[in-house]
């Protein structure tokens, strides 16, 4: 035997071999790990959790569980990700948290473009919601409410790195305020403090107001994005904030999927091939869409788009945070 002939067939074990993983990918009765790296019930858990649903078909099959490592802004869940095996049975769905956060830590557990990025999922516009008593009923109320109770209003958020964190930092700034702000978990806990009174006002994800406003539980005041929103139509009749007098103001959020670094292209394909079928999927839409929340269609949804986009948010939150002067170690 030549010495070609035996890299040859070295090289022939080594593409059967990567070839049988890929089509390997999940395998029979084997179990993936969708890290949420918030509480339960929150806006990036049922986003995941519907997500999951749909995957299950498209992953042959595969069962799907949901792993809640919360905690500090969403860098806990993250950072678990970024150290687990790299094989495609442990993935992560966060949001735009995964952007703000190299601004915000200066240590930081991850390395945000080292991730391999599986696709982007949906945008969701926040909204600024108030805990029942409040005694303002609009945005203007609400308004000259937070200036004059500068250091003494309360404002729920979801740490340092979270999508109600960008919100009401950017609110502060705007409104030149100041609001004594408590962190939480995610805002799931967040969204009871407020129903209960604990807490006075958050900025948060339609996918988790929506029930609450339509149930009367939570006052609505004025959405993030820069036009209206139309669908659910509780919201049709909130300001922007922009129009409101913020001029400029608009913050959307966005949910992406993830797998550790060094995951095989091969897998990282499939369970792209897997998030196509689901973004398509009627039951899918529906729910995010009776949410608020819109199922990205464009080039956002492949690997390549994804890293792409995410890398711009990067520089683009940056700035903004810095200016603010807000960081954690
Ligand atoms: N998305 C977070 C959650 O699921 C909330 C936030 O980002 O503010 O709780």
């Amino acid at each position: 035997m030549t010495c070609c002939f035996k890299l040859s067939l070295a090289l022939a074990a080594a593409t059967l071999a990567f070839g049988a993983q890929a089509a390997d990918f999940p395998g029979a009765g084997k179990t993936i790990t969708i890290v949420v790296p918030f509480a339960a019930g929150g806006p990036t858990d049922k986003v995941a959790r519907d997500l999951a649903e749909a995957l299950r078909k498209p992953l042959g099959g595969a069962t799907i569980v949901i792993d809640n490592s919360a905690g500090a802004g969403s860098t806990i869940g993250t950072a678990k990700v970024f150290r687990a095996n790299p094989d495609g049975y442990t993935l992560l769905v966060t949001h735009i948290g995964i952007a703000t956060t190299p601004a915000l830590y200066r240590k930081l557990p991850y390395k945000v473009d080292e991730f391999e990025f599986a696709g982007l999922i949906n945008e969701v516009p926040m909204v600024v919601v108030g805990k029942p008593s409040l005694a303002a009923n609009n945005w203007g109320e609400l308004k000259t409410w937070l200036v004059e109770n500068k250091g003494k209003a309360n404002l729920a958020n979801a740490g340092l790195g979270a999508a109600s964190h960008l919100c009401g930092l950017m609110l502060q700034q705007a409104l030149q305020t100041e609001l004594t702000t408590v962190p939480y978990k995610g805002t799931a806990p967040a969204m009871t403090d407020l129903m209960g009174g604990q807490v006075d006002v958050m900025c948060d994800q339609t996918t988790n107001t929506t029930s609450q406003i339509e149930g009367k539980r939570i006052k609505a005041y004025a959405v993030s994005t820069a036009k209206r929103i139309t669908v659910p139509a509780v919201y049709k009749d909130l300001p922007t904030l922009d129009e409101a007098g913020l001029k400029g103001f608009n913050v959307s959020i966005w949910h992406g999927l993830y797998a550790p670094k060094g995951t095989p292209a091969t897998v990282v394909k499939a369970v792209n091939d897997a998030l196509q079928v689901a973004l398509k999927d009627p039951e899918f839409v529906k729910k995010e869409e009776s949410l608020g929340a819109v199922v990205v269609h464009d080039d956002r949804a492949t690997s390549a788009g994804h890293k792409k986009f995410v890398m711009s948010e990067i520089a683009k939150w940056g700035p903004v945070i810095k200016a603010a002067g807000q960081y954690a170690d």
